[in-house]
């Protein structure tokens, strides 16, 4: 399993990081070594002192693809929910600085909370999903996949032409506007739609 992490993918979220729109998806791998479930809670690592919340809407793969056509893309995931992709701002803003890869920042253990999967025929149309992310009870990112720069057949088809795609491969989608660091203690509450499925606490 492996879990691919699209960069840039709303327009206010490429801005408020000075970064270019750009014009074909931005994709980064993390491992699965990164995956936090079941709520358990987010130890902050002592290797950071600038841990960004990043709340996505994720994807799961439910049968193999390589070189798939967008119209068809749709048949490749039926099931959905949030996810945060923790990300080492100061790491990462060294690597930027160095033109280096951004993994140290990206792919560390417990990067990639993940939610509770729900069937994308419950959420209605994927082109039309809010997702939001509430910190200690107060909202902090606020979005919809109707603001994407890159739909989730646009990505699929995208990624699939360099990377054959595996059932259950993980997709996080790119993040809205609003990101910002977490501290401890804090309680992270992620919602698609009008549903939490995403609740834990940093420790
Ligand atoms: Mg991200």
């Amino acid at each position: 399993m492996k879990i691919l992490c699209i960069g840039r993918n709303y327009v206010d979220h490429a801005r408020e990081l000075d970064n270019p729109v750009p014009e074909k998806p931005v994709f980064f791998l993390k491992p699965d070594t990164s995956l936090i479930v079941n709520n358990k809670p987010f130890f902050y690592p002592d290797f950071s002192s600038n841990i960004h919340h990043e709340v996505e809407i994720v994807i799961r793969i439910n049968r193999p693809g390589r070189n798939i056509d967008q119209r068809f893309a749709h048949r490749y995931y039926d099931e959905i929910t949030a996810g945060i992709d923790f990300t080492a701002r100061d790491l990462q803003d060294r690597c930027k600085e160095k033109g280096l890869p951004w993994e140290i920042s990206k792919a560390f253990d417990n990067a990639a909370p993940l939610g509770r999967f729900v069937k994308i025929s419950e959420t209605g149309d994927p082109g039309n999903i809010s997702i939001r992310l509430d910190i200690n009870g107060k909202i902090v990112q606020e979005g919809s996949s109707s603001q994407m720069i890159f739909s989730f057949d646009q990505i699929i088809s995208y990624i699939s032409q360099f990377i054959t795609l595996k059932i259950g491969d993980l997709i996080f989608t790119g993040t809205p506007a609003g990101v910002g660091p977490v501290s401890i203690g804090d309680r992270l509450q992620a919602w698609l739609n009008d549903e939490m499925l995403l609740d834990f606490y940093v420790k």
